[in-house]
């Protein structure tokens, strides 16, 4: 008998027919000689939806972040007890607990909150009656006693933390895809599912727009050192293991390929080249709390440089506002360009840090193509470039066929 943690995701449990059949899964895992705990996510759309309604109800201000969470948190609550009644009905033995009830402290930090410790005394007392446990995810409960929730997706880590506390045998995200491809395979239709991939690809994938989890579940797995499934409710089909890195895993260079769409750059040219000047543009940026990806400062010859940074699309005018009032202080010749339609393309790999000519082979792919590259960024395991939007979904097959993927 082994003790199982599933996750079910909002599309997995997005009506009363799926919950019936995410019930009936469930319980053929426990007729089939397991202890389960099943974390369940609202039902698709629901949180937003939510979100949709606290804005109708105060719109000059701003809902406070404590009865936020107290509205957000009921989504998950619908969904845990529609499943254990479902599964009650099929014969079986469900109770449902929210993340309160089932130990789950974390600090008061209202709709970003962070798990600080699981009490799973409840959880492993049902477990021993022989019940099924059915939890909400995405939400805990603050030291003294308010409802508050992880942060959007934040059922993944609910599961993820759940699996490290009760010290669960294995561990499955059930979602609506069958996994961890090695491309979006709307994007790239030779795409294939990967068996097993490390914490920190999969992080990378995730950063750079390969989004199957939260980011913040997957840091947890890799913290706990919790190995995670990720496959399908819908068929029986295996997934992807996400694991810690073994020396086996190296011998692949590049483990996927992952595309960001619209992106936006930003160009502050004739900057002064003296201390201080990129400190006083991300100063301003951060405070703005516009979210920057790349940032490149080109070599200065005569004491001025230029310094770009790309940003998502939809940051771009809050940006060019926030940078507009200060241009003067950063030279007396200094001007803004933006730029957007244009994306980010990277592969990622942990073999890249045991093998060289990962960033030619796909720098000459994409120029084969006549694919012009505006910017490049690196880290040990990731290669990035940004392109034209348009050639994205075509630049995205040609570097997943240079690469055997
Ligand atoms: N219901 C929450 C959300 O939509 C949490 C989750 O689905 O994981 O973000
Ligand atoms: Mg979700």
């Amino acid at each position: 008998m082994s003790l199982i943690v599933q996750k079910y995701g909002g599309t997995s449990v997005g009506n009363t027919e799926r919950i019936n059949s995410v019930a009936k899964r469930i319980l053929e895992t426990q007729r089939a000689g397991h202890q389960v705990v099943a974390v369940v996510s609202a039902m698709a759309g629901v949180t937003n939806r939510l979100i949709e309604m606290a804005n109708e109800v105060s719109p000059d201000n701003e809902p406070t972040d404590r009865e936020m969470d107290v509205l957000l948190a009921t989504g998950e609550q619908t969904t845990i007890a529609l499943t254990s009644m479902a599964i009650n009905a099929m014969g079986g033995k469900a109770i449902s607990l929210t993340g309160a009830q089932a130990g789950i402290v974390t600090d008061g930090d209202h709709t970003k909150a962070r798990i600080s410790n699981i009490t799973p005394d409840e959880v492993h007392r049902l477990l021993d009656e022989n019940h099924i446990v059915i939890l909400a995810g995405f939400q805990g409960r603050s030291p003294d006693g308010r409802i508050t929730t992880l942060g959007r997706g934040g059922s993944d880590l609910t599961a993820i933390a759940m699996a490290a506390a009760i010290d669960a045998d294995l561990c499955q995200i059930l979602t609506d895809v069958d996994g961890v491809y090695t491309c979006d395979p709307r994007v790239v239709p030779k795409a294939r599912k990967i068996d097993e991939i490390s914490y920190d690809e999969m992080l990378e994938m995730a950063s750079s727009g390969s989004k199957v989890m939260q980011s913040r579940s997957v840091e947890f797995a890799k913290k706990f050192g919790v190995k995670f499934e990720v496959r399908s409710s819908l068929n029986e089909n295996p997934g992807t293991i996400v694991t810690e890195e073994h020396p086996n895993m190296e011998s692949v260079v590049v483990r996927g390929v992952s595309i960001e769409r619209e992106q936006a750059k930003v160009t502050i040219e004739n900057v002064s080249d003296e201390p201080g000047v990129a400190a006083k543009i991300f100063h301003a940026i951060s405070d703005s709390g516009v979210v920057i990806d790349m940032i490149v400062q080109n070599v200065s010859k005569t004491n001025q440089t230029d310094i770009s940074f790309t940003l998502h699309r939809s940051d771009l005018k809050k940006a060019k506002q926030t940078i507009d009032p200060i241009l003067k202080d950063l030279g007396n010749e200094s001007s803004i360009e933006t730029t957007d339609g244009i994306g980010k393309l990277s592969v990622v790999g942990i073999g890249m840090r045991s093998h060289s000519g990962v960033a030619a082979q796909m720098f000459a792919a994409l120029a084969n193509n006549g694919i012009n590259i505006q910017m490049i960024s690196t880290s040990e395991i990731k290669t990035a470039v940004i392109i034209k939007e348009e050639d994205l979904e075509q630049s995205a097959n040609i570097v997943h066929s240079a690469f055997n993927l």
